[in-house]
């Protein structure tokens, strides 16, 4: 039994620099992941340090925070069947040199810090990182359709 989700996805300032940003969502669209809100956004630090703070302890933390504030990202609501862990799959493991072949990573990522896309690890979490960026006014409701 499937269930449908929605997970968000960050496409990171690294390939948004680089005009990957059609190419990515056109990924997710061509693998049952529908686009239900986006947006472009500049994280100011204190966000993104809020939005990795699991990360806080780690020795790459201020690098990450530095870099994903480094320039302007895209944020995501997709919805789909499973589609946390299609989103996932999708993107590939978070080194691209481990990632497998056609996975965003894999394609656009240029390190592991710098791997082009984030997207939520379970559901729980989709749920808390989705309200970070998307209040209900800007995600279509599923009892309207
Ligand atoms: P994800 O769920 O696949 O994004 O991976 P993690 O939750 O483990 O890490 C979050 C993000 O931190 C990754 O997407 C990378 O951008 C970055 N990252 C993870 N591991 C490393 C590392 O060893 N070095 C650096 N510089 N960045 C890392």
């Amino acid at each position: 039994m499937t269930m449908l989700e929605r997970t968000l996805s960050i496409i990171k300032p690294n390939a948004v620099e680089r005009g990957l940003v059609g190419k990515i969502l056109a990924r997710f669209e061509d693998n049952h992941l529908k686009i239900v809100a986006t947006k472009m956004v500049w994280l100011s630090r204190p966000k993104a340090m809020e939005f990795y703070a699991v990360h806080k302890e780690r020795p790459f933390f201020k690098s990450l925070v530095d870099f994903m504030v480094s320039g302007p990202v895209v944020v995501s609501v997709l919805e789909g069947e499973d589609a946390v862990k299609r989103h996932r799959d999708v993107m590939g493991a978070t080194d691209p040199g481990k990632a497998a072949p056609g996975t965003i990573r894999k394609d656009f990522g240029e390190s592991i810090e710098k791997n082009a896309s984030h997207g939520s690890d379970s559901l729980d979490n989709a749920k808390v990182e989705i309200s970070h960026f998307f209040s209900g006014l800007e995600l279509q409701d599923y009892a309207r359709r």
